[in-house]
């Protein structure tokens, strides 16, 4: 009884009792110690690079993420958290005008890195986030072979061309995400993850202030 009776005045909890799965939510609220490290609120981006000019396609570095990816984000990092490790974002919501700005720029041959705006990444959704490792207390990141974004075969997963740790780093990576997580990757991308069942939430629109 006395649980009960934390638990419900838990304004945290209550609030994830309350919010619905497709519902975005703040991830930096959810998960204080996430590092963020939002690559399109700078000018530091593939569309700069593809288009020859600086570009900046978000205005905030807030995060946010669809409420059924934050409860499965706040497992993992809890478990990653008793290893000295934690999560650093590139991204999660994605406006889907972005979307469209980023499959114009992209050329053709790169295409399967970024999913077509006429059907709509999970990103659009809320249900698909960009991630790697850090050691929590220096917030450096783990070695995974490739920056962000990196347009290549050695960004698949199953590239085996790396020495062992960086192997071993992607494979923690993935096991926390999917395993511990209940996430699925996008194996072109060892940086993406999604949550399969959210392809039926609805596709979003709004640019953060
Ligand atoms: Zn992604």
């Amino acid at each position: 009884m006395k649980q009960l009776l934390i638990l419900a005045f838990c304004p945290l909890l209550m609030g994830l009792a309350q919010t619905g799965d497709d519902e975005l939510v703040n991830i930096k609220e959810l998960i204080p110690d996430i590092v963020l490290d939002i690559k399109y609120n700078t000018e530091d981006n593939f569309v700069t690079v593809f288009s020859g000019s600086g570009q900046k396609l978000y205005t905030t570095d807030e995060c946010l993420v669809a409420m059924s990816t934050a409860k499965r984000l706040i497992i993992i990092q809890d478990s990653l958290r008793e290893m000295g490790l934690g999560l650093k974002m590139f991204d999660g919501y994605r406006p889907r005008a972005v979307q469209y700005l980023m499959w114009e720029t992209l050329p053709p041959e790169y295409q399967s890195f970024v999913a077509n705006p006429a059907t709509g990444s999970r990103h659009n959704r809320g249900a698909a986030v960009d991630v790697t490792l850090v050691d929590l207390a220096t917030r450096e990141e783990l070695d995974m072979g490739t920056p962000f974004d990196f347009f290549g075969p050695e960004a698949h997963i199953d590239y085996t061309g790396f020495p062992q740790n960086i192997l071993d780093n992607r494979s923690l990576l993935r096991s926390m995400m999917e395993q511990v997580g209940g996430l699925e990757i996008y194996v072109v991308e060892w940086w993406h993850y999604e949550y399969p069942p959210a392809r039926t939430y609805p596709l979003l629109d709004f640019q953060l202030k």
